[in-house]
């Protein structure tokens, strides 16, 4: 850990320096070795919060980007004492837990009742190869949704139309007739010789009203995250974070997420609402 109560005080690890735990109130004893970066341990060696995981340099970047002051914060329940240490806590603002581990989906709901106000970013560089992302969608308030119908061909489709693998195809629901999505693109498309609304056509209509929304592919998704209470952010080692869906397309697999730079990010934290500037940047290639 980065922090210990030194004399009271909140105090960085110093050379032969003795503190305590802010979590259990356990002795610590500052590790300042040369080769591992200066931290906090206990003595005994106890694990201490059951929250707690290795702290790895992922961690220590992410938490770099806040005050000192509001990393490392122990949080206590005044009714049962439960007191857990909290890797971002902004002043009145929520918490921020960087999960690197999978956990329990029992965990996280534990997480979330207890700081009730928090925000997570996931660790998911080491799932990036089940991720793809693809083309951008409306807005979820937006009017243009309101009808949209996003499916991933069948195989059938792509090789009678030549589509590449990823083809998906947005349709207005009123084109939908006999309920089935190969029926339903054959159909409008024998009938009319081409889609009125073509994917190429919402996307034109989707552009100028882009808030960074985009359909993903997530194979093998982590699913103890879906049914998150708390925004969640996926770190996939980009530049941008991914916000988890608002809802899952009724396609399975594909869900709707939303683009963070990982600056408009960190002032959504520390000020409780995006930024106003915040802009996003429409993919090269979708
Ligand atoms: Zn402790």
């Amino acid at each position: 850990m980065e922090y210990a109560i030194v004399n009271g005080q909140r105090s960085a690890p110093l050379p032969r320096g003795r503190g305590c735990c802010q979590g259990c109130g356990g002795s610590v004893i500052a590790k300042c070795g040369e080769l591992v970066r200066w931290h906090w341990a206990h003595v005994p060696h106890r694990a201490c919060d059951p929250w707690s995981e290795p702290e790895t340099q992922w961690h220590r970047d992410w938490k770099g980007r806040f005050p000192a002051e509001w990393r490392e914060v122990a949080a206590c329940d005044r009714e049962t004492r439960e007191t857990h240490i909290a890797d971002v806590r902004v002043p009145d603002g929520p918490v921020i837990e960087f999960q690197h581990s999978g956990i329990r989906e029992s965990e996280r709901r534990s997480r979330e009742q207890f700081y009730q106000h928090m925000y997570w970013v996931i660790d998911a560089r080491a799932c990036v190869h089940n991720l793809k992302l693809c083309e951008p969608l409306p807005a979820p308030g937006s009017d243009l949704i309101d009808d949209l119908y996003v499916a991933h061909c069948d195989r059938h489709y792509q090789e009678l139309m030549e589509l590449p693998k990823r083809a998906f195809t947005f349709y207005r629901s009123r084109h939908i007739k006999l309920g089935k999505y190969f029926a339903a693109i054959e159909t409008t498309w024998w009938e009319d010789g081409e889609l009125c609304d073509s994917t190429q056509q919402i996307l034109e209509q989707t552009r100028p009203h882009w808030q960074g929304h985009r359909l993903m592919l997530w194979r093998r998704p982590r699913r103890q995250w879906l049914g998150s209470t708390c925004p969640v952010f996926l770190d996939i080692g980009s530049s941008l974070l991914l916000i988890l869906p608002w809802s899952e397309p009724k396609d399975r697999g594909y869900y709707c997420v939303q683009e963070w730079t990982h600056d408009d990010f960190v002032y959504l934290a520390a000020v409780g609402e995006p930024p106003p500037e915040q802009t996003w940047v429409w993919p090269a290639t979708p």
